[in-house]
């Protein structure tokens, strides 16, 4: 038994519905560009594929957590998502396999400071400052989920005014894909969420906004910026 210099800081969790024990965060993969729709809103070229970044484990706000509105930003954008969450690991997977990994799906949003990124995107810098800053990760509670992969509405809204819907079917990788594109760049382990993109009409959010997020078949999520 290793003595640590310090006690270590609590390890990130998600609650799952229904049940006691919490799902440990290990890492957050992101997918960007992966509706078409958005993709174009974001100015990308249709031939170019999705591709991942990373949020730290503890960016996860779990529900009824406080998401504060981040310092060195004018420009603070919702992006709802299908968030994948692992119960095992593995590298190199194929898409055939891949769903045998999943342990559940939550909703999610992935917070984005977005003058920051298009800064960032300016000058070929990393993403880091505008996707992985803290409390960027507000989370459902997890639905433990076997079988294909959820495919119906997504939606988010802002003080009660849809801003985002569309078809979670719409992506351009879809969950198995993603997952083994992800497996082929690092290795997957249980623990590990993913952030699987998000469509169309992301937009911003200003402090004391209520922001509610859902995708059919899954769960919701509600909060406010504080
Ligand atoms: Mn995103």
């Amino acid at each position: 038994m290793t003595d640590y210099a310090f006690a270590p800081p609590p390890r990130p969790q998600v609650p799952v519905l229904g049940e006691s024990a919490a799902f440990p965060v290990r890492r957050i993969l992101c997918v960007g560009r992966n509706y078409a729709a958005h993709r174009r809103e974001m100015g990308g070229d249709d031939r170019e594929p999705p591709f991942f970044f990373a949020k730290p484990a503890d960016a996860v706000v779990p529900p009824g957590g406080a998401v504060p509105y981040p310092g060195q930003t004018e420009d603070l954008h919702h992006e709802v998502e299908l968030v994948v969450a692992l119960g095992g690991g593995g590298s190199d997977l194929s898409p055939d396999k891949a769903l045998d990994l999943v342990f559940g799906y939550g909703v999610g949003f992935d917070l984005t400071r977005r003058d920051l990124q298009a800064a960032a995107k300016a000058k070929g810098h990393p993403w880091d400052a505008s996707k992985a800053f803290d409390a960027s990760a507000p989370i459902s509670a997890l639905r433990r989920w076997a079988g294909p992969a959820p495919q119906g509405a997504i939606w988010a809204k802002v003080n009660g005014e849809i801003r985002q819907q569309a078809v979670v079917s719409d992506m351009i990788w879809n969950v198995a894909e993603i997952i083994a594109q992800a497996s082929r760049l690092w290795r997957l382990d249980a623990g590990d969420l993913i952030f699987t993109g998000t469509p169309e009409g992301v937009g911003p959010v200003s402090r004391g906004d209520r922001v509610e997020g859902g995708v059919e078949g899954v769960g919701e999520l509600a909060f406010s910026v504080a």
